[in-house]
């Protein structure tokens, strides 16, 4: 709200919200195997500094009606065992998926109704004509359309020169749980910590404990990192659940771009004809996709999009 006004911060909260019960509603249409299910998230202060801040976020969601409440610390301690907390916000609008898995199943579920795909095919060279763009990929080959939309990540820097995108380095371990611990079955967990920490049990059964967050210098510098990050994680979750009973299986790092207002970027951009961008920047990558859906969709039938100016590029 600081940063982008109140009305674009709370319509670009909404289409979040709205975007988790239509992914809801993808997963199921196309009988994806991503083990969708909604659950509660708890968004907690990791030091009693941090609720003061946290309240008022609280209020402002209460403000415009998401469904809130806000749970104590001996609350958190009672229902979750999350022993370093100072309370939070406990939302009722939340989701885990297999990302990997829904996002196979989405174009397995459209490669059948006559998407091609071009799987390990390296974007090399495009060139932008007045009526078309004609793409040459690693091989040589060449693909022509009238429009292109450009989803590639955090590797649109490559391409794009401003500087409109931070990029952090993040870590996450996912781990067998001993013995039945479904306390947190049900809710996805984040706190206020700086890099923060994140937590959500999977599908299979496992719990995913995830930050670490550090900026990015290259893929190499990234993964040399693994184990001192992974060891990092054990411990956070020691502090956190200090009973709770973990093994580690995978360790594994990403790179994702933070930008100044959180919101990404989806739409057109002035040194790129017949083209459009989606970058799901900002930690909320898999609900901005849902909205990069709907905002190009419009956009290719000439419409307006009630976020556009919100997510534009030199905003
Ligand atoms: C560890 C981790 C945990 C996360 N947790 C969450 C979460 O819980 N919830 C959430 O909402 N978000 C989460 N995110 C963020 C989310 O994953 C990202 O914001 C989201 O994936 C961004 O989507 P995107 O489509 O913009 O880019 P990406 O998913 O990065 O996709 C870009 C694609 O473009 C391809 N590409 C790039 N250049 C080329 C080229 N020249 N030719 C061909 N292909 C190219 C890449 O190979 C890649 O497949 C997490 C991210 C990480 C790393």
């Amino acid at each position: 709200m600081k940063k982008i006004g109140e009305k674009g911060a709370v319509e670009s909260y909404r289409a979040c919200f709205r975007s988790i019960d239509d992914l809801e509603k993808i997963a199921t249409q196309i009988k994806s195997g991503c083990g969708f299910k909604k659950k509660d998230s708890l968004y907690f202060a990791a030091l009693k500094k941090d609720v003061d801040e946290l309240k008022k976020e609280f209020e402002a969601r209460k403000k415009y009606d998401f469904p809130v409440e806000w749970m104590e610390a001996d609350e958190v301690k009672n229902k979750y065992l999350i022993e370093n907390s100072y309370g939070g916000i406990l939302s009722h609008q939340g989701g885990s998926i297999d990302a990997y898995t829904l996002a196979h199943d989405i174009l397995y579920y459209n490669y059948k109704r006559g998407l091609k795909i071009f799987d390990k095919t390296n974007v090399q060279h495009t060139a932008y004509k007045r009526n078309e763009v004609i793409i040459t990929t690693e091989y040589g080959n060449t693909i022509k359309a009238k429009k292109l939309i450009y989803c590639n990540g955090f590797e649109s820097t490559e391409i794009i020169k401003e500087n409109f995108v931070k990029l952090l380095s993040t870590y996450a371990i996912v781990g067998e749980q001993k013995k039945e611990q479904s306390i947190l079955n049900d809710t996805l967990f984040w706190n206020t910590a700086d890099p923060y920490n994140y937590m959500r049990t999977t599908d299979d059964g496992r719990l995913l404990i995830g930050g670490e967050d550090e900026d990015f210098v290259n893929t190499k510098k990234r993964d040399s990192l693994l184990n001192k990050k992974a060891k990092k994680l054990e411990g956070k979750l020691k502090k956190m659940l200090p009973e709770y009973n973990f093994r580690t299986d995978f360790i594994w790092a990403g790179t994702f771009g933070e930008t100044e207002d959180g919101l990404p970027y989806i739409g057109a951009h002035s040194n790129f004809p017949n083209t459009y961008f989606v970058l799901g920047f900002g930690g909320n990558g898999i609900t901005f996709s849902v909205i990069g859906m709907e905002m190009i969709s419009a956009f290719l039938k000439n419409k307006k999009h009630l976020l556009t100016s919100y997510f534009k590029f030199g905003r």
